[in-house]
């Protein structure tokens, strides 16, 4: 183990920890691929099964996983109009399994993610029979005002660059607080507590992934 895995391992323990302490289940992974094999032995497999918006999904081999296990799949993204999206995500609401990443954590435990459109914490707050978040080690924050700080000036800029958005932050690689029609900042959302015990799962990995 490199002395950044061992610390992220070490850090890891005092979140799960804390996670319980907030009605949420942890789990550390040492690597996307124990993340992986865990999934396969774990999903039923016919769950109905959907997803947000997130690179780290894709980095560490889970949408591939999900689109060859055999499950039933809400691909929001395969709408082919506006009245289509809004019918896959009524159904989404309803799924087993949403899948997601957070754009911080606290070594407290507290979750943030800011949305645009908004469908992807709608379904973090409520909906789903479980969430699952897939968090690398790039998105532990010291605290709330780091994490903000964080998903506005790290995470943030990265999608809109990825998304080809006209924002302040695609132009300066950092936050212009901008009201503007493409502005991916629409709402904030810190998760501090689940009143629905281990229906969040954060499987924390010991590798960079996504923004
Ligand atoms: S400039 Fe706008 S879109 Fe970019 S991080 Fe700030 S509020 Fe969000």
């Amino acid at each position: 183990m490199t002395p950044k895995e061992s610390a992220f391992a070490a850090l890891a323990e005092g979140i799960i920890k804390n996670l319980e302490k907030r009605g949420m289940e942890g789990h550390y992974f040492a690597d996307s691929a124990s993340l992986c094999s865990y999934l396969k032995e774990t999903l039923p497999k016919n769950a109905v099964i959907s997803w947000g918006g997130s690179e780290s999904i894709k980095e560490s081999g889970v949408m591939d996983l999900l689109h060859t296990g055999g499950y039933s799949l809400i691909d929001r993204a395969s709408a082919k109009s506006p009245q289509e999206a809004r019918e896959l995500f009524a159904r989404t609401v309803l799924s087993d399994y949403y899948f997601m990443s957070a754009n911080a954590i606290t070594m407290d435990g507290e979750l943030i993610n800011i949305d645009g459109n908004g469908n992807r914490v709608a379904c973090l707050v409520q909906g789903p029979a479980h969430v699952c978040l897939i968090v690398g080690r790039n998105k532990v924050s010291a605290g709330l005002e780091d994490g903000m700080l964080r998903a506005r000036n790290i995470a943030a800029p990265a999608n809109t660059a990825r998304l080809n958005k006209k924002t302040p932050c695609q132009a300066t690689g950092r936050c212009g607080d901008c009201l503007s029609p493409d502005c991916i900042c629409s709402h904030t959302v810190i998760t501090r507590h689940s009143s629905h015990p281990g229906r969040i799962q954060v499987y924390l990995i010991n590798e960079e992934l996504g923004y």
